[in-house]
């Protein structure tokens, strides 16, 4: 039954006063645009390019073969927005062509973005294969960077966009504090946030996201991870420019509404969470999700943060 439940609900993602909120589908590669469809995904909200990279870790693939994995995903969303991110290589996907062998902590060291600055002729190659593959098709497409640090950053990644000839909205992913403290300063560089709830998490915490024991410092409840998620929206808000979710935090029906009474204004996510989130959204108005949200960041741990939200949203 609640499969037959979730299955009639389909459509656009909104709140139940109808404040748009899109419900975008996270993809490794094109073998995964098939469930998105499925779950009425409306765009791709996070297209991870690594999978292309890690077949070879001695060489990066041509540019024909990337034009040809990049065509099928855009072509399955022909009227959605697809946002690609660019090459995330190093920490837990080390490729030997652009990871250093001997860096002590590899989460702090040469990666995301980082690695593509010391290797432009990488990042040239993905960006060109990008554009040829967005051509002609009219498909809204996005590019975001990740791991950007700083203003230096945004600006190095939107410059070679605009240096390949790519007709796109430049964005970049906020997963590093320092971006969500200084987000208005980055948005005078790109176009777009998108916010990596799971590197963000570790990098708040200091608590390295493929350790077990410390999972708890994972939890995207903490409400110092909801203050750094509502800091990146507000300055969006304020610029007039959109910042999206990206990370598994999108993925919790019950946080997706939080995160939507932050500000958040595009949640991606696994194509099998999708149903639930549209569900659980459709269910709230805005104010309540902003309720939510201003009790969840008013509690002092996640457990207590999840029972807030929970009692705003169930009227308790
Ligand atoms: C994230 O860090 O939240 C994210 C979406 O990127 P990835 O999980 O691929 O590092
Ligand atoms: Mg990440």
């Amino acid at each position: 039954a609640r499969k037959a439940a979730l299955s009639a609900s389909t459509g656009p993602g909104a709140t139940a006063d109808g404040h748009k909120v899109p419900l975008l589908a996270n993809v490794g590669g094109p073998a995964d645009v098939p469930a998105a469809v499925e779950a009425g995904a409306e765009g791709v909200g996070l297209f991870r390019t690594e999978f292309l990279f890690l077949d070879d870790s001695k060489n990066a693939p041509t540019e024909e073969k990337q034009v040809e994995a990049y065509r099928q995903v855009l072509e399955a969303f022909p009227e959605g927005r697809v946002v690609v991110r660019v090459l995330d290589a190093g920490a837990d996907k080390p490729l030997d062509f652009l990871t250093p062998a001997d860096e002590p902590n590899p989460a702090l060291g040469v990666r995301g973005l980082r690695s593509l600055l010391d290797h432009p002729d990488v990042l040239r190659t993905q960006l060109t294969a990008l554009a040829k593959a967005a051509e002609g098709l009219p498909v809204y497409l996005e590019v975001m960077a990740p791991m950007v640090a700083d203003r230096a950053d945004a600006k190095a990644f939107a410059d070679a966009c605009r240096e390949a000839g790519l007709r796109a909205k430049f964005g970049a992913m906020v997963e590093i504090p320092s971006a969500a403290l200084r987000a208005r300063s980055i948005l005078q560089e790109v176009e777009f946030l998108s916010l990596g709830t799971n590197d963000l998490a570790q990098y708040t915490f200091a608590a390295d996201r493929q350790v077990g024991a410390v999972s708890r410092l994972q939890d995207p409840w903490q409400p110092a991870l909801l203050d750094l998620v509502a800091l990146s929206a507000e300055a969006a808000r304020a610029e007039g420019k959109s910042c999206g979710v990206c990370g598994e935090a999108a993925s919790d029906p019950l946080l997706a509404c939080v995160l939507t009474g932050l500000g958040v204004t595009s949640l991606s996510m696994g194509a099998a969470s999708i149903p639930y989130v549209r569900a659980t959204l459709a269910k709230f108005t805005l104010a309540q999700c902003e309720r939510a949200a201003a009790a969840a960041r008013a509690s002092d741990s996640a457990e207590e943060a999840r029972s807030a939200a929970r009692a705003v949203l169930s009227g308790e």
